[in-house]
């Protein structure tokens, strides 16, 4: 793994540094007309989320406008104001995915702009299907029922239902199918469906400027979560895989994600993502023969987890319990059997 850690390397030291420093960066030109802006996320755990500006003849378009909160607008004002550019002029928002804090201001940018709001149709599937981040209690409870969680501890974890905010559903005025193209602001974007994190995730190439915005698919260091909305039936870890390595093609790219900060070496981050789910995959398989049709609770409490199981609690638990979930459907299925297998390689993605 030290040789992919070799390929992949920070491209703008600035972001690089804010990031470390919990600060939000500068906003930074990445190619003629094509911005990067950090956003602050005020009362979240990350401290900022990337909208990339184009800023041409035809108004402004935004991809990911950001975290709900008056001050990211306020911050958006500003940037377009020091460029001789408005709120007002902003002509598009487009999305990579629903969560609050890529979808999160965009209610409030379109009411004083007017601008149309375009998302992959997947992800519309997602925000209207009441699957979100921060399901109802109701769900809560059902899911911890279903995941044989001890009764001394359901009412705790209930209670820890609501530790994101939902994005409020949003009509979109335009979707996206896969590989569909999209002018903005003098510059075409290709949509590519990178369904895992969400079921509808998108990244958006940019093939002459040599870019590719990843949003939450890709980051340099977080493994991003999967699952995070997914659609019914789907199976989100199969489907992330698939998407990480339908990745490697765009490997010449330049890779402008949803946080941290920008980088090259996006195959070898693409792997390295991958083999960190599949390690846990691996391990989930490896007690079935002993667990069989136990539920999801005893397959987490004998997986392995960096603080020891003993020291899981609260939100750390229920993202233990979701992913052990997401890897035990994946191996029950049968579906996992290639990935686990297979040199990351030749292994065949597995959704379209
Ligand atoms: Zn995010």
């Amino acid at each position: 793994m030290s040789n992919a850690q070799s390929r992949i390397a920070a491209t703008s030291e600035a972001q690089r540094g804010a990031w470390g420093r919990g600060l939000v960066a500068e906003a930074e030109e990445v190619r003629p007309g094509l911005w990067a802006v950090a956003l602050p996320m005020p009362g979240a755990r990350m401290p900022s989320s990337f909208g990339y500006a184009f800023l041409g003849d035809e108004g402004v378009h935004i991809v990911d406008p950001g975290w709900r909160a008056e001050e990211t607008v306020a911050h958006w004002e500003r940037f377009l104001a020091a460029r001789g550019r408005a709120v007002s002029e902003i002509r598009t928002l487009l999305i990579t995915h629903s969560h609050p804090d890529h979808l999160g201001a965009a209610e409030r940018l379109i009411e004083r702009s007017g601008a149309r709001l375009v998302m992959s149709a997947a992800e519309a599937s997602v925000l209207g299907s009441g699957v979100h981040v921060g399901s109802d209690p109701e769900q809560q409870a059902a899911r911890l029922a279903r995941w044989g969680v001890p009764a001394v501890l359901r009412d705790e974890l209930a209670a820890m239902s609501e530790t994101e905010r939902p994005s409020e559903p949003i009509a979109a005025d335009r979707l996206l199918a896969d590989r569909e193209r999209i002018r903005l602001g003098g510059r075409e974007l290709t949509a590519h469906a990178s369904p895992g994190h969400t079921g509808g995730h998108v990244c958006f190439e940019l093939e002459r400027d040599g870019v590719i915005l990843t949003g939450d698919h890709v980051l340099p260091q977080i493994s991003p979560g999967i699952g995070l909305g997914a659609l019914p039936g789907s199976s989100p870890l199969l489907d992330y895989l698939g998407s990480l390595r339908a990745m490697v093609r765009f490997d010449a790219h330049e890779v402008l994600p949803g946080h941290e900060f920008r980088f090259r070496g996006l195959a070898a981050r693409s792997e390295q993502i991958a083999a960190h789910h599949l390690r846990r995959t691996r391990a989930v398989a490896a007690l079935v023969p002993e667990l069989g049709d136990a539920p999801v609770w005893e397959y987490a409490a004998r997986s392995p987890w960096s603080r020891g199981w003993d020291a899981m609690s609260g939100f750390l638990l229920i993202s233990g319990l979701v992913q052990t979930e997401l890897h035990l459907d994946a191996v029950r299925s049968g579906g996992a059997e290639e990935w686990m297998r297979g040199e990351w390689a030749s292994a065949q993605p597995t959704h379209a």
